[in-house]
């Protein structure tokens, strides 16, 4: 695996290279044209709850093979991104790399994503509430 910390390249915009970013601790990659997100491995867990649950393996375990993304990997461009649900009962779409394990988040599903958190909200000390809870800490 790649150095997580060297300069990416937006997926979506040519020739654009993401700025790194930190929330809540965690170094991760923005791009300032589109508003996407690039997580690495293990980031989205970082930012949700390092200690409980794996909220990656609950995202990711539910994606199906045919589902190809339109996006290359800026890690691996020779790997094809599939489209996973952000939550298994949810309607928000994220890309992931099968190969390295990183995640694309796009603007609009991070607006879709607050939507859906902000109804979740009032069940605290739910798995959802965390979810929410690294939701805020995105720059947005
Ligand atoms: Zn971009
Ligand atoms: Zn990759």
């Amino acid at each position: 695996m790649k150095d997580t910390q060297e300069k990416l390249y937006c997926p979506r915009c040519p020739s654009q290279a993401m700025r790194l970013e930190n929330i809540g601790g965690v170094s991760v990659h923005f791009c300032e044209k589109c508003g996407g997100v690039w997580l690495n491995k293990g980031e989205l867990n970082a930012l949700v709850h390092p200690a409980e649950g794996d909220l990656e393996f609950c995202s990711i375990d539910h994606f199906a093979e045919d589902r190809y993304s339109d996006i290359a990997c800026p890690l691996c461009p020779e790997s094809k991104m599939v489209k996973v649900n952000f939550i298994h009962y949810s309607d928000i779409v994220m890309d992931y790399c099968p190969k390295c394990g990183g995640i694309w988040l796009d603007r609009g599903e991070l607006d879709a994503i607050s939507a859906e958190m902000k109804r979740l909200q009032k069940i605290p000390e739910s798995w959802d509430h965390r979810v929410m809870v690294f939701i805020s800490k995105l720059p947005f």
